[in-house]
């Protein structure tokens, strides 16, 4: 039986994972952001380019009123600019981690992105790659969530969105409060049966639903744009919100 009363709970959220130092849309950005990753421990804030994927990304958001949860590895923490758009934006800003080798190697690199940002708190974590390769200087690559979890509590640090590719509507379903899969905005990481942006607004009508993007393809991407503009353009014509927690 269908039912006149719609949830309040029903909405997009999203997951906006933050890789690049300098981005990816030129050969010198692509090779600045690598140096960085691979050789430095600390991000170079304030020079040339930095974060202007991200820059793009936020300013894109904040005018379509599109609250996220921002994920910045060490390398790419916050400068002023993104640190005041993503307030102005009511976005969270939150920590992509590396360092999952064990809980003290995940607990330093923590600490250390809660000293780099204070005094804004830091909202939760995701983790940074999918399982297999090896990107930056400081990244374990395996792919761990049950320890995540736990680590979660640990440290009362949220942890609300795993790195599984969305199969289905149901397989999108969350778990107090912990999305397992995701749907990528970025069109290789789909599942052939669960791929079309119209899918993904019929599932946000029933549950929420996790988006994930990275602001570098954002910007280097014309697809990737085009692919998250369309989602956002639906989500209004189906008046379903995009939020935060
Ligand atoms: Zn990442």
């Amino acid at each position: 039986m269908e039912s006149v009363f719609i949830s309040i709970n029903m909405a997009l959220i999203l997951r906006v994972d933050i890789d690049k130092p300098y981005g990816n849309s030129t050969i010198f950005t692509k090779v600045a952001s690598k140096i960085v990753e691979d050789y430095f421990d600390i991000p170079i804030i304030g020079s040339w380019n930095y974060l202007y994927h991200h820059i793009a990304f936020l300013k894109y958001c904040n005018a379509e009123n599109i609250p996220g949860f921002m994920y910045h590895r060490q390398c790419t923490a916050p400068n002023a600019e993104v640190t005041r758009l993503t307030l102005e934006g009511g976005h969270k800003l939150c920590f992509h981690a590396e360092n999952t080798r064990n809980l003290e190697t995940f607990t330093a690199e923590l600490d250390l992105f809660k000293k780099t940002v204070a005094p804004e708190p830091v909202g939760s974590f995701s983790k940074h790659g999918s399982g297999k390769l090896k990107l930056g200087k400081h990244h374990y690559p395996p792919y761990e969530p049950e320890k995540y979890r736990e680590w979660s509590v640990k440290t009362n640090t949220a942890y609300y969105f795993g790195n599984t590719i969305g199969v289905s509507a149901k397989a999108l379903e969350s778990t107090d409060q912990y999305f397992d899969s995701v749907f990528w905005v970025e069109r290789d990481y789909r599942d052939p049966a669960f791929s079309e942006p119209e899918q993904v607004l019929e599932a946000a009508s029933q549950t929420d639903i996790a988006i994930l993007i990275h602001p570098c393809n954002y910007h280097a991407n014309k697809t990737v744009a085009a692919d998250f503009k369309e989602l956002v353009r639906l989500s209004k014509e189906k008046a379903i919100p995009w939020r935060v927690f």
